[in-house]
């Protein structure tokens, strides 16, 4: 027999629509923080970062996306933002960050011009305190202030 009330169903959907609002609460936090970014559909892809098209299509297949399809650890929950019309930014939200996996994407990184930044789980706009924030951009993108950063994570509502 089903136990479950009605109000106990009403409570869950309250809860679940209240979460997320929160987690839609700060993923705009995030986006106002590095200047107004709009996410976009296609495809999470180093090279298009670079002003380059995702080979994904291609006879011979995308690398890039090869690559990110392999280490699903680290390139867990990736999406991808754009900014003046231009891809801007990927996001990763891994629950484990393991020291080679890391290593290996700073490496690739490098190698294109493009840094990441491993930001602390607090930060993290998909599950605060859960899951880590990597931040992949060009080099030249505009850093953000630690200051400003908290500034922005006070405006997200907390859980
Ligand atoms: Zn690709």
């Amino acid at each position: 027999m089903d136990t479950v009330t009605r109000e106990e169903i009403a409570e869950r959907r309250r809860l679940a629509s209240m979460r997320l609002q929160q987690y839609e609460e700060r993923r705009e936090a995030w986006a106002a923080m590095h200047g107004g970014l709009k996410e976009s559909h296609g495809h999470c892809c180093l090279r298009r970062l670079q002003g380059l098209k995702c080979l994904k299509y291609h006879q011979k297949g995308c690398e890039d996306c090869d690559r990110a399809e392999a280490n699903r650890t680290i390139w867990d929950h990736p999406t991808i933002w754009i900014k003046g019309g231009k891809p801007y930014m990927i996001v990763l939200h891994p629950y484990y960050v393991r020291d080679d996996e890391l290593n290996q994407l700073q490496q690739l990184c490098g190698s294109r011009g493009l840094v990441c930044n491993v930001r602390p789980k607090e930060e993290s706009f998909y599950l605060p305190g859960g899951t880590w924030m990597i931040e992949i951009s060009r080099k030249v993108t505009a850093e953000i202030s630690e200051e400003d950063r908290l500034k922005s994570l006070t405006l997200i509502t907390s859980i």
